[in-house]
């Protein structure tokens, strides 16, 4: 939890330094324990006061703003080991100029030397190809991989049944090791996660031996999956929890599936839109013609209108693939290709030089 000092005392962020103590002496009045205050209440004044009665220490608070309190802006002081500024389990007061000399620096490295805590499993990829028109229907698989269950031998906990559980001796059931290092720069206070008990604070007597006490275990698993219509290539397909579990219980990553998308000998895809060509005879590019186009989705007529010159393009509306991100289908687009008349035989050859202008 963050403290916010001026909303404690009531005051204002450009409070004046006599504004603040006029500010505390009230609210010290009012909540005073020998009064029937609240302690808590009291103690959180005070500690308010202490950094904003003081020209540094408030200048340095602002710099840093509440999040120096609560250690998670540095991201590596875990909220419980600090023990607080003004209240300060084992902090002298004095000393906390230098401290906010120390968390100045520490800022700085973002906390990089520290570990928050027990982890949750890893994220696994794997790639999946399918085939062309599969993508744009869509499909369902099966896929089989392998990755770190829950152990089945214990349930996931690392420990032996009928083990004796106590608190871990190490870290005294914390789970986490604190080291607190006295340097130029005031007190550093770095956690890392206790090795002993792996964070869970509680020991076993005797591990699981199918486990080695890690609460997991490689397993392989075969799961069906629904791939959407419209998937494109090199899409991800996120299956939540589907990555290894962590160690002793800790929730798993996720399985990202990545698509591949075969070649399809007639078709090529250009986002939602498919494109193909067709050959059509000299006389039906001349004269016109209903012909038969493939398509993703089954056979269509197109009218190819007299006249229509070689690589003209046409759009067959809503033939594409579908849209996965909207609605409708895109189109699929077709070039034709006027095919040249070889090895014509002689009435042919009248025929074609009575055309020539
Ligand atoms: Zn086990
Ligand atoms: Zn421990």
């Amino acid at each position: 939890m963050s403290k916010d000092y001026y909303n404690i005392l009531g005051v204002e962020k450009r409070a004046s330094a006599e504004e603040i103590k006029a500010a505390f002496r009230k609210k010290a009045h009012q909540h005073h324990p020998d009064k029937g205050g609240n302690e808590e209440k009291f103690k959180e004044i005070n500690e308010a006061y202490q950094v904003l009665g003081n020209t540094d220490k408030r200048q340095q608070y602002d710099q840093f703003g509440s999040g120096f309190q609560n250690g998670q802006a540095g991201g590596g002081f875990g909220g419980q080991g600090f023990g607080g500024f003004g209240g300060g389990a084992n902090i002298n007061m004095d000393d906390l100029g230098d401290l906010f000399g120390g968390f100045g620096d520490m800022f700085g490295f973002g906390g990089s030397s520290t570990q928050r805590g027990r982890e949750r499993g890893h994220d696994l990829e794997m790639s999946l190809a399918i085939d062309f028109l599969d993508a744009i229907n869509g499909t369902e698989r099966e896929i089989s991989f392998s990755h770190f269950k829950s152990c089945h031998y214990c349930q996931g906990s690392g420990h032996a049944p009928g083990a004796k559980i106590d608190t871990c001796s190490a870290c005294g059931g914390r789970g986490h090791i604190n080291r607190v290092q006295r340097t130029i720069l005031g007190a550093i206070q770095t956690q890392s996660l206790c090795s002993s008990c792996q964070g869970e604070g509680k020991k076993a007597s005797l591990e699981c031996s199918h486990c080695h006490g890690q609460g997991r275990s490689k397993q392989t698993e075969k799961i069906k999956i629904k791939i959407p219509a419209g998937i494109s290539e090199g899409a991800s397909i996120r299956l939540a929890s589907y990555g290894d579990v962590g160690v002793k219980k800790m929730p798993a990553g996720d399985l990202f599936l990545k698509i591949h998308i075969n070649k399809h000998p007639q078709f090529r895809r250009e986002g939602d839109d498919i494109y193909s060509q067709t050959d059509i005879s000299i006389v039906e590019a001349s004269l016109g013609a209903t012909i038969a186009i493939d398509t993703a989705h089954g056979p269509v007529k197109l009218k190819v209108p007299e006249g229509t010159q070689p690589q003209t393009l046409f759009r067959l509306k809503e033939k594409g693939a579908p849209r996965l991100h909207g609605r409708g289908l895109g189109d699929h687009f077709v070039r034709l290709q006027v095919k040249i008349p070889k090895n014509l035989n002689k009435q042919q050859r009248q025929l074609l030089e009575s055309l020539k202008f």
